[in-house]
């Protein structure tokens, strides 16, 4: 195996002198190992509040906690960084709140990295009423009707508020199934935007800045986006404006334009992406950051992920079924209970769902870190698969 290798400012140091990490980048990457076949890697991300192990799937805490799921549970599964949905906080309890409570980690209690989106995206799918121009998404906030002009300063205010580990730009989110002028003119006005957000940033030495790479489904456009963006110094990159429903084959045609031409020394997110093949895909693609909202949203309709596909806990073959839902997943809830269990408290009691979350949780978490396969017990598994570069799914 060739030796590590570092980048960013301070990895050396960053290890034995947590003061000297406060003074220079908030964020480093060490590389532990790359595939020789694909274009996968495992690395260490180093954050203010923790160092994260990548590739890395982060679960989404809408309103400063996971639905049914609690800290605790959170930090016992393993996850190193969740996300925080600014639009929602921002709205309710609101920033100034949050801010008094030492940030959103004081709020929620949450000692490890959390990485909080620009609430763009939410404002454009939640809110119908919502408006793009230059100086921002404007729209009528759902709590009390008035008119709220959610601008690059603005969403960056609201996050140096929350005092995340990583903030998102606002980006001009179009769905990746729009084509023609539009996808242009998002594309442009995302860096355009990221310009503005990057001035705004109060929390430079706290709080890292991810710029979002558009383009839609058009790889010129897409280029350009990363021709541009790449130029500015920021900590990190997301892949954004893809998952919206476009066929797999320009998704993953989208991701490894992307992937071949962001900076190899810092950290990629490719963003709403969760899906289990998916994340193998864009794992093996050079993708190092997932999130998406659909483990938790399926769990609360008993839906379980596992191996094989998903178990409807609720259906009836399950009445009588005392095996876990996974019999090889070591989850609280594959620990404890049965899909019987699960089937008969999930008509009568919202505790079933919070069991199921947890275990969709663990799967997820679990999913990055163990998905493959390889021969060398004294190394991670993430690293095995880079040494190995097979990439085996279990
Ligand atoms: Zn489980």
């Amino acid at each position: 195996m060739a030796a590590p290798i570092e980048c960013g400012a301070n990895t050396e140091t960053i290890e034995n002198n947590m003061s000297l990490k406060k003074a220079l980048s908030p964020l480093s990457l060490r590389i532990v190992a790359e595939c020789p076949v694909t274009k996968a890697r495992a690395c260490d991300l180093i954050l203010p509040h923790s160092t994260v192990s990548t590739p890395v799937f982060m679960p989404v805490g809408t309103q400063g906690t996971l639905k049914g799921i609690t800290v605790d549970q959170l930090e016992d599964l393993g996850c190193q960084i969740c996300l925080g949905n600014t639009y929602h906080l921002g709205m309710r309890p609101g920033p100034d709140l949050i801010e008094k409570a030492n940030g959103l980690h004081g709020f929620m209690n949450w000692k490890r990295n959390l990485l909080t989106d620009s609430g763009g995206f939410q404002m454009v799918s939640l809110v119908e009423l919502s408006e793009v121009t230059e100086e921002g998404v404007k729209f009528r906030s759902p709590y009390d009707c008035k008119e709220i002009l959610l601008s690059p300063e603005k969403s960056i205010s609201i996050q140096n508020s929350l005092g995340s580990d990583i903030m998102m730009q606002l980006d001009d989110v179009v769905s990746s199934t729009v084509t023609g002028p539009r996808v242009e003119e998002a594309m442009h006005r995302s860096v355009r935007w990221l310009d503005r957000c990057i001035a705004a940033n109060k929390n430079r030495d706290k709080q890292n800045l991810f710029a979002i790479i558009q383009g839609g489904l058009n790889a010129e456009l897409r280029k350009a986006c990363l021709d541009e963006m790449t130029k500015r110094d920021v900590p990190g990159f997301a892949i954004g404006g893809l998952s919206g429903g476009e066929e797999k084959d320009d998704f993953w045609r989208m991701v490894t334009l992307s992937t071949d031409h962001l900076p190899r020394e810092k950290p990629r997110y490719l963003m709403g992406v969760g899906y289990a093949v998916d994340l193998v895909v864009c794992v093996a693609l050079g993708c190092d950051m997932f999130d998406c909202v659909f483990p938790t949203r399926t769990a609360r309709f008993g839906s379980a992920l596992v191996p094989w596909g998903t178990l409807q806990v609720k259906h009836k073959q399950y009445a009588k079924d005392f095996k876990p839902i996974d019999p090889d997943c070591q989850c609280p809830t594959c620990k404890k209970h049965s899909r019987a269990y699960l089937h008969a408290l999930f008509k009568s009691d919202t505790a079933a769902m919070h069991h199921i979350t947890i275990h969709n949780i663990a799967y997820q978490v679990n999913k990055t870190d163990c998905i493959y396969v390889s021969a060398d017990p004294s190394l991670s598994n993430k690293q095995q698969m880079i040494i190995s570069g097979k990439g085996e799914v279990r």
